[in-house]
């Protein structure tokens, strides 16, 4: 299908810093991105509403829509949540004119690459190294020190998936990483 918008892929493990790096280029007229609401079955924190940060959907609506074949991908990121990319979300967004950035973990972003192949672009955020890693986890001070050993836990083997990426950026400076993003996404969409 011919899409007007095309589909740009940030992955990376948990604390890499994709958000930042998104929410620095969101705005930017010359990209013209728009951010893919994902679906999960987690439930929402802090202040994150229904439709802005993801959908929110109960575990048992979640299954009834994997069943349904509304998922381009999902996974099950954390032990018990899934998250997952809907076609509908794709339409709403490509269809629109926008490029789609999306914030998937590397399994699903390797797998939507691979289901739209040159309609999309996939960028793997590389940390510096574990330590800043770390450090960023927890000066996000989001997560529950479980939450940080589970998500440390899995860095390694998640950044074994950056060479199924198109391109791989490494956050050590946020002003380099964020311009590097920017040239990248600018010369797929320009292609
Ligand atoms: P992700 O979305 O990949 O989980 P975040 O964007 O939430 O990661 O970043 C994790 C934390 O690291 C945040 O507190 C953010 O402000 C910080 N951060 C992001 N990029 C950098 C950077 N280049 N240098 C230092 N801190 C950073
Ligand atoms: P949280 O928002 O709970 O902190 O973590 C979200 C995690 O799930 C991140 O690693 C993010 O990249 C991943 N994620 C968010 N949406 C999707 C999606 O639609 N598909 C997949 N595969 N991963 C997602």
């Amino acid at each position: 299908m011919d899409r007007k918008g095309k589909i740009i892929i940030l992955s990376a493990p948990s604390g890499s810093g994709k958000s930042t790096i998104i929410n620095a280029l969101i705005g930017d007229p010359g990209l013209r991105l728009q951010f893919s609401i994902s679906a999960t079955s987690r439930a929402p924190r802090g202040q994150e509403q229904n439709g802005r940060e993801y959908y929110f959907l109960t575990p048992e609506e979640f299954r009834l829509r994997v069943e349904s074949g509304d998922f381009v991908e999902y996974e099950e990121v954390y032990a018990g949540t899934c998250y997952g990319t809907l076609y509908s979300e794709v339409e709403r967004v490509t269809g629109s004119g926008h490029n789609l950035i999306m914030d998937v973990d590397v399994k699903g972003g390797v797998n939507i690459k691979k289901k739209f192949g040159r309609e999309a672009l996939s960028i793997f955020i590389m940390p510096p190294d574990i330590e800043a890693l770390e450090a960023r986890l927890r000066g996000r001070a989001t997560d529950s020190e479980d939450k940080i050993a589970e998500r440390l836990a899995k860095a390694d083997y998640e950044m074994t998936f950056a060479p199924q990426f198109d391109a791989c950026v490494v956050n050590d400076s946020l002003h380099e990483a964020v311009t590097e993003v920017r040239r990248l996404i600018l010369q797929f969409i320009n292609s």
